[in-house]
């Protein structure tokens, strides 16, 4: 059996390379392009917990209406906002509106060309900025995702469960990554892992790698990367209030900046606790009322379950937030569970509707 070398994964990526909205062809036939760092960071951060497919329209989208970093930094906060709502993690955007900012204002409105300069930015971790140096601009740099460590621990037979597999799969990683053509190895072994190296059924019959590889070699292919059982996660339960003031207009607030969902915009609701029954933590004292069912959602470390109660509200009392015709939601940047709340409430009262 061979060890693993670049040059057959980088021969493969030269036929084979995905044509990406944010990527320039391989070194054989790009004919002196460069990826621009701009597009490289865009669609990296983009990228993060999203699929490719999700974010082409996203990244689309983004550049017709800010086409230069520039124009990103001074666009406002909340369009920028709005415009990223559906790719959810909100700190991502206000973290990209923050790094635009940074970039034109302390670099020019150019991006550092080095890892080491790309980490100092807002919201650039270790991965983002090992692919913007390698992407951009051709650094000898390892970015390393769920794809790489995927292909690295069947290359590998790697069979440490993950997560405490990482390090010594960043090292593989990293001491496979040559010296030339770094940024099209990279995107050669992220194509790997996004198209042959699957996590089910990898097309191992026409991997450029298969010769090298120690799990095609043992018949380990289906059981790698090893996965430690995951932990339950817990359940917090809050309840959200749909308040109606006479003209239909609905009362919305912002949440504190920190935490979950920070700095969007929710149908007030009380604390989200690790509780067994909903605690009522109503902001003002109305006729409230009990809608049937529940709203669920999902974060990576919690499931969150909110139960919905409405009433008719004064205009005039002191609930804190900001009163909002629901024709007019889709001027904000509303997180999916706000949208999921929304729903909830208009499934059971209809708009404006008075509710007994
Ligand atoms: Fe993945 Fe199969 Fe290629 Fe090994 S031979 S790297 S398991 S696709």
């Amino acid at each position: 059996m061979n060890s693993p070398d670049p040059a057959p994964i980088l021969d493969w990526y030269d036929r084979h390379a995905r044509r990406l909205p944010w990527r320039v062809p391989p070194a054989r036939s790009r004919k002196g392009e460069r990826a621009d760092p701009y597009h490289v960071w865009l669609s990296e951060v983009m990228l993060q917990q999203t699929t490719v497919a999700a974010v082409g329209p996203y990244f689309q989208k983004f550049l017709a209406r800010w086409p230069r970093v520039q124009d990103l930094a001074s666009a406002g906060l909340d369009e920028v906002l709005t415009a990223w709502a559906g790719l959810g993690y909100y700190a991502r955007a206000r973290n990209l509106h923050k790094c635009a900012n940074a970039v034109v204002g302390e670099y020019g409105g150019v991006f550092p060309d080095t890892e080491y300069g790309l980490r100092a930015l807002p919201g650039i971790g270790p991965y983002t900025a090992a692919a913007i140096a390698s992407i951009a601009f051709d650094r000898h740099a390892t970015p390393v995702d769920g794809n790489i460590e995927r292909v690295m621990s069947r290359l590998y037979v790697v069979e440490t469960p993950m997560p405490a597999a990482k390090p010594a799969l960043r090292e593989l990683a990293a001491g496979l990554t040559p010296s030339a053509r770094p940024g099209d190895y990279v995107q050669a072994v992220m194509d790997l892992g996004a198209t042959i190296c699957t996590p089910r059924s990898p097309r191992c019959v026409i991997c450029p790698w298969q010769g090298a590889c120690k799990a095609f070699a043992t018949g380990m292919t289906d059981v790698l990367p090893r996965r430690a059982p995951k932990p339950e996660r817990p359940v917090r339960r809050a309840v959200a209030y749909w308040m109606v003031r006479g003209d239909g207009a609905v009362l919305l607030r912002r949440r504190p900046e920190t935490g979950l969902l920070g700095g969007m915009m929710e149908v007030p609701s009380g604390p989200w606790e690790e509780v067994e029954m909903f605690r009522d933590a109503a902001p003002v004292k109305a006729d409230w009322v009990e809608l049937p069912g529940l709203v669920e959602h999902g974060f990576t470390h919690l499931r969150l379950e909110l139960k919905v109660m409405a009433a008719r509200i004064d205009g005039r009392s002191k609930a804190d937030g900001v009163w909002i015709p629901v024709e007019k939601f889709g001027d904000h940047a509303l997180p999916t569970l706000t949208r999921k709340v929304v729903r909830h409430a208009l499934s059971h009262i209809g708009k404006g509707e008075a509710f007994s």
